[in-house]
């Protein structure tokens, strides 16, 4: 039975032993240990740190921060299986693909590593006669980041790296679900040379989060998660004087136009449907068949699906693992029947899918429900428009472009879309008109690249900034600019106008 402490100052921290919760293998149900959840005195105890070694760590010179970066990178890189077995083991993914979360997350931390170029300001000689002007950016103070449980490694990355490249000291409030990914990148900063109280995590519910954002010293909140909770942290972090960015929930459609190449289109949207069992924010969950492809490309789809091998995330065949938690799982697979009630058709039904090793989804213990298809979903319907975050792929007939562009849209999320088409004019039209912060054409789960930045728009973003590339750096630094004299014989003496150009 493990037990996953908190993070302070450089050192595992026991915390209030009253509050704790349990953590599962999804793969099994089993429960495999406990996890702390702090406390608000735990929560100032991790801010105190992070305040204390904010002084030095700001002064650290860009090269030597710099430097940390790079090696944490390196030993990161070197701990990939052992962070991907972690994150396998609480969150149920398959291997492979948690190995993939981690390699995206280091992208960012390789883009921070150039931070003493992304921290560069301008330089204005002479904007008045001897007078030069220039800009500079410094880092906010103590800033926390707090995270979903999807990605309990490349999450945290979007957010820290950049944080700390930029001087100022993080504490991170990771998911209760998969905690221990947290620690062992907290080692692996000390072993880089990060100087303790720069990096810490704390464990915890509502309760963190509720301090996090009311705490004096916490000057800027990074948040990823769902929708009400996005906003309530925006809210409340905003209402505290706070800078906050706010990442919330999704709802992905894929328009395919009928030119498209249906075994394209077909592979496309079952590896972004169903990778990672559909837990991702940028997972397609939608796919807007334009008239009159839509029976060809079900069934393409349904071939694939029926290949497809779900296991325990450990097991090198699994391509798809369980759901993260029995509530989630049954939450998931309530909208099977709702999606037959609401008019839609159950064309592969995942409580039937066998499990490695297992029976059927629905008769093996642990947190399991296999990919699921279902057709002529009604637009408007709750199985389109809710954010399910499961293994369920809908698929919405649509009779034109213009109606698919309407009904994407017309909803509530605007994370990540795709078109997929031939007609390069069509697709410059869609990535045009729709509104929506990431866009593929032809391409399935469009995530920038880590010197890009990450954001939807509506509500699947609150705040104007998105995370990591430049407004990461923008966001966790504040802007200054400096207007220098240096003394020269023939300064003017006294003046009470108002400073002008000259
Ligand atoms: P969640 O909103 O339940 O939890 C996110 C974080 O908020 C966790 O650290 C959790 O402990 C905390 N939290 C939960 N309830 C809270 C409350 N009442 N008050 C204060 N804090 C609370 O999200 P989740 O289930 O962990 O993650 C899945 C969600 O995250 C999905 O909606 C998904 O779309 C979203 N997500 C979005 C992005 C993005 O980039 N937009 C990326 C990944 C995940």
């Amino acid at each position: 039975m493990k037990s996953v402490k908190h993070w302070i100052n450089g050192a595992l921290a026991d915390g209030d032993p009253a509050r704790t919760a349990e953590l599962f293998n999804p793969a099994t149900g089993e429960v495999s240990g406990h996890v702390s959840l702090a406390s608000v005195a735990d929560v100032d105890a991790a801010v105190a740190a992070a305040v204390a070694a904010f002084p030095a760590w700001r002064d650290a010179s860009l090269v030597k921060r710099s430097q940390v970066l790079f090696r944490f990178r390196e030993l990161m890189y070197a701990h990939r299986d052992e962070l991907a077995a972690l994150i396998s083991a609480e969150h149920g993914k398959a291997h492979s693909d948690a190995l993939g979360e981690v390699a995206r997350g280091l992208e960012v931390v390789e883009f921070a590593c150039g931070i003493p170029h992304l921290l560069k300001g301008g330089y204005s000689e002479g904007v008045s006669t001897r007078v030069d002007s220039y800009s500079i950016r410094q880092p906010l103070g103590v800033v926390a980041g707090i995270t979903p449980f999807n990605f309990p490694a490349m999450v945290p990355m979007w957010m820290y790296p950049i944080a700390i490249a930029c001087g100022n000291t993080f504490v991170l409030k990771p998911s209760e679900k998969d905690p221990s990914a947290s620690l062992l990148m907290a080692r692996l900063w000390q072993e880089a040379g990060l100087p303790d109280g720069v990096f810490n995590v704390v464990q915890g519910d509502k309760v963190a989060v509720d301090r996090l954002l009311e705490h004096p010293d916490v000057r800027g909140v990074s948040f990823v998660g769902s929708t009400p909770i996005a906003k309530y942290v925006y809210e409340t972090g905003t209402a505290h004087g706070k800078r906050v960015q706010a990442l919330g929930g999704a709802k992905n459609h894929m328009l395919v136009l009928p030119d498209a190449d249906l075994d394209l289109v077909a592979d496309s949207a079952v590896s972004a449907g169903f990778g990672s069992a559909g837990e991702r924010c940028m997972a397609i969950s939608v796919v807007l068949a334009v008239d009159p492809i839509g029976d060809e490309l079900v069934q393409k789809i349904v071939e694939r699906v029926g290949k497809l091998v779900v296991g325990p995330g450990d097991d090198p065949k699994s391509e798809m693992g369980p759901l993260v938690t029995a509530a989630h799982r049954d939450k998931v697979a309530s909208y099977l029947d709702l999606g037959v009630e609401e008019g839609a058709k159950l064309v592969v039904d995942g409580r039937e899918t066998p499990v490695l090793g297992g029976g059927t989804a629905a008769g093996t213990p642990g947190f399991w429900l296999g990919p699921t298809v279902l057709d002529h979903v009604p637009a408007g319907s709750r199985t389109h428009t809710d954010e399910i975050f499961g293994p369920v792929l809908s698929i919405v007939r649509v009779g034109s472009y213009e109606e698919g562009l309407e009904v994407i849209n017309g909803g509530l999320y605007g994370n990540g879309t795709a078109i997929f088409t031939n007609d390069g004019g069509a697709a410059r039209r869609f990535q045009n008109e729709v509104e929506v912060g990431m866009v593929g054409i032809n391409v399935p789960i469009p995530v920038p690249m880590a010197f890009y930045s990450f954001g939807g728009w509506k509500s699947s973003l609150f705040g104007d900034t998105h995370v990591h590339g430049t407004e990461g750096v923008h966001f966790y630094t504040r802007g200054k600019v400096v207007t220098s004299r240096w003394l020269d014989p023939s300064h003017g003496g006294v003046n009470l106008g108002f400073p002008t150009n000259g």
